[in-house]
């Protein structure tokens, strides 16, 4: 009788996490649309692309609402692509398995507690991070981070698959939920005498300095201040703006282009008197063809390792400012915080409060998470002459560290390079040549939810590599 009872406690709560991952979904199709052209977020309300028709609140409901219209417009049967209702049932399962495996295993009905679910070596029922096993009510500012990171993540994958850049707003979004919820929830556990639940030697459910203390708070407050001060002088003008003639260089060399190629080739008039291509093989005389598409032009552009000094200017405040505010810290406070080893719901509270201890932790996160990546792109560009990995990218890792921290950012952006190369591979067996060049924003993103979802098979995986650590348990 309770199996039956609870069954259906887990199925409403399955059926809730999907409809709220479906809402999340058409946010999704919403800004994936919307963001691109500049247009506002909250109006108009959706309407037909084509004829401008509002749609009704039946018609707006996700998923459901493009089955009831077959997939056209009811007004002008102009076809409605199926990308929106794929979207949000993707988001809608993504948003069901995390729920179901962070909150509902193992689980007595579905997953006796005493059945083994070892396979491949690996627990499958401790597949849940630490910080969900004392419950959804405990937990729940920390999910919502987590889910509004995906909810970004499938936005970002979307638009610069299609336009080749990532909106800050996108990214920027998730870095303030991060901050509010992460620090909200600390303080309210703080002030309420509780805990959250936490990997072992660790305080939060993202990595925070924790027994380090002191001097890891005041290298995230210097390099946090330093990046606003960075921010300020570009602003004022004070220091250059990287790739600020990219334009202009973008413009002129596709003038030049179109100049040579003019020259070159008979004058495009009459289509019929012009011989195609094929039948005027004159050997030296045959052009490759020259002008670049919009797209690949960009590893042209000559200046790339200059445009990198003007970058390492701007952080320049950043990095100094982590130095010193971490000796301030150190000499005003202490270098570590006494007691704070072993970290157990037992041992005496901090020095570090715990808000602040996962303050630090949110802007480690976005720091060290957009530093790697930036690091790279620097090197990258210096050694090889042009622009390696974008700005936008930067801002996604960034993103990506304050929600989960320094080392979940830090696996996802190497662990991108993998699934670059598995779809690499995929293009290749499904077409026989390589696939379009595509932006690194998507593999980062799928990066990102690989490491959310298989964090306990890569701790496995770590104990094989390095067995001197094991066994790995990462917050
Ligand atoms: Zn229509």
């Amino acid at each position: 009788m309770l199996d039956r009872i609870e069954f259906w406690f887990l199925l409403v709560q399955l059926i809730f996490a999907g409809a709220f991952g479906a809402c999340v979904g058409s946010l999704v199709n919403v800004l994936v649309y919307r963001l691109p052209l500049g247009l506002s977020v909250v109006t108009p309300p959706s309407r037909c692309p084509s004829c401008q028709t509002v749609l009704t609140w039946r018609e707006n409901i996700p998923i459901f609402g493009w089955l009831l219209l077959r997939g056209r417009c009811r007004f002008c049967k102009a076809s409605i692509s199926p990308e929106y209702p794929i979207v949000e049932a993707a988001v809608a399962l993504v948003f069901v398995v995390v729920y179901f495996f962070w909150y509902c295993v193992p689980f007595p009905w579905v997953w006796p507690p005493s059945s083994s679910a070892v396979f491949l070596g690996i627990d499958w029922a401790k597949i849940s991070p630490e910080w969900a096993s004392q419950g959804f009510s405990a937990s729940w500012p920390v999910f919502v981070v987590l889910m509004v990171l995906l909810g970004s993540l499938a936005a970002v994958l979307i638009v610069d698959a299609k336009t080749y850049t990532i909106p800050l707003q996108l990214v920027w979004f998730p870095s303030v939920v991060a901050l509010l919820g992460h620090v909200g929830w600390a303080a309210w556990l703080s002030w309420s005498g509780r805990q959250l639940a936490h990997a072992p030697g660790w305080t939060w459910a993202i990595p925070t300095p924790g027994p380090i203390g002191w001097g890891a708070v005041g290298a995230a407050v210097g390099g946090i201040v330093g990046i606003g001060i960075g921010n300020i002088l570009l602003s004022k003008g004070l220091i250059r703006r990287s790739f600020a003639d990219y334009e202009a260089w973008e413009a002129q060399a596709r003038a030049e282009a179109a100049e040579t190629s003019a020259i070159q080739a008979p004058p495009a008039g009459d289509a019929t008197a012009t011989p195609p291509a094929a039948v005027a093989p004159t050997g030296a005389e045959a052009t490759p063809p020259t002008d670049s598409s919009p797209a690949d032009l960009w590893i042209e552009y000559p200046h790339a390792r200059r445009e990198m000094f003007k970058e390492l200017v701007f952080l320049a405040p950043a990095i100094g400012l982590a130095f010193v505010g971490s000796w301030l810290a150190i000499r005003l406070a202490g270098p570590w915080t006494p007691g704070a080893t072993p970290i157990s719901p037992g041992s005496p509270a901090h020095d570090v409060p715990l808000w602040l201890d996962v303050l630090a932790g949110v802007l480690l996160g976005y720091l060290i998470g957009g530093g790697v990546v930036w690091a790279v792109r620097i090197l990258g560009s210096l050694l090889f002459g042009r622009e390696a990995m974008g700005l936008g990218d930067v801002h996604l890792m960034a993103a990506v560290g304050a929600c989960l921290g320094w080392i979940d950012s830090t696996l996802a952006f190497f662990g991108a390079a993998f699934v670059g190369l598995l779809w690499w591979a995929l293009g290749l067996i499904a077409r026989g040549v390589s696939a379009r060049a595509m932006p690194y924003g998507p593999f980062l993103a799928v990066s990102t939810l690989l490491v959310i979802l298989l964090k306990h098979p890569l701790e496995r995986l770590f104990d094989l590599i390095a067995p001197a650590w094991a066994p790995w348990n990462l917050p």
